[in-house]
């Protein structure tokens, strides 16, 4: 029964019991009583329903909540994740310029001492063949004394580009030192070895550079040595290194080979 009809049906009963003009009817105490059980249980339908409709709020409010929460929670993971992305990103950048920066040199951008030694140590342990020339730029000192250091440079970077653009894929030129270069020929023999370094010096000795009014160029001297199974690549760079020093002694300007 709906709760018009319901208030409509009680109003009714509640008239007819409240006239006296049913007093004593053998119905009356017994519709009496009927009618306050009836009161009782919708009150308590009605307080039921409330604490009902109260308690469902109350889930959803807590619903809500928790989905607040979780967005929220997930936001700021998303945020974290993405910092974290960046700092990964920032690391690994700053881990390549670290090791950029401890395998080459920052004036010519050539590998290293130590990089070159590394790559000398894997050839060696594969017992690769391999010749080694060490250059030299003569009379260097006299550059930057009669020009400046940095004119100095500028012949030291020239050079590097030229030797660099010379060389085949499997080949590595490394700056050894201030103005000595060393230059790696995988798989050729001192003969071979002699013929490349030849020409790469003759074109080195076309480089020139500007200078004010002046045009600066320079020659090269260097040693060359073949790598002999079983030794060690530093015996092989000495070898190199005497060789060179030689040329310097027969004159410079030329490159010369160890003695087989
Ligand atoms: P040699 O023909 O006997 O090799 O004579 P050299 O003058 O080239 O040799 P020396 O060892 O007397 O001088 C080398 C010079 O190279 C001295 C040093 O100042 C210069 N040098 C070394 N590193 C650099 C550099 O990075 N930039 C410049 N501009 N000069 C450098
Ligand atoms: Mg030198
Ligand atoms: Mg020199």
């Amino acid at each position: 029964m709906k709760d018009s009809h319901d208030d409509t049906l009680l109003a009714e009963v509640a008239a007819l019991l409240e006239s006296s003009e049913h007093d004593g009817h053998p119905l009356h105490d017994a519709l009496q009583r009927l009618y306050r059980h009836h009161c009782e249980q919708r009150g308590q339908m009605q307080r039921l329903i409330e604490i009902s409709d109260r308690y469902q709020l109350l889930a959803m409010e807590a619903r809500q909540v928790t989905q607040q929460r979780y967005e929220r929670t997930l936001r700021r993971q998303q945020k974290l994740s993405r910092i974290s992305d960046g700092y990964q990103a920032l690391i690994q950048e700053r881990n390549q310029a670290l090791h950029q920066a401890s395998t080459h040199d920052p004036l010519t951008e050539l590998p290293n001492r130590r990089l070159i030694g590394e790559r000398l140590e894997s050839l060696v342990e594969a017992r690769r063949r391999f010749t080694l020339a060490l250059l030299d730029i003569d009379h260097f000192k006299a550059i930057n004394d009669r020009h400046g250091h940095d004119v100095g440079d500028r012949v030291l970077v020239a050079l590097t580009q030229v030797l660099s653009e010379s060389l085949r894929e499997y080949d590595l030129c490394a700056r050894w030192g201030g103005e000595e270069f060393l230059l790696l020929l995988v798989d050729t023999d001192r003969s071979e070895a002699h013929t490349i370094v030849e020409r790469l010096r003759l074109r080195l000795a076309e480089v020139c550079i500007r200078s004010e009014d002046q045009t600066i160029s320079v020659t090269v001297s260097a040693g060359l040595s073949q790598h002999q199974p079983g030794d060690p690549h530093e015996v092989t760079v000495k070898r190199a290194d005497q060789a060179l020093l030689e040329a310097k002694r027969a004159g410079r300007d030329r490159s010369l080979t160890d003695t087989p």
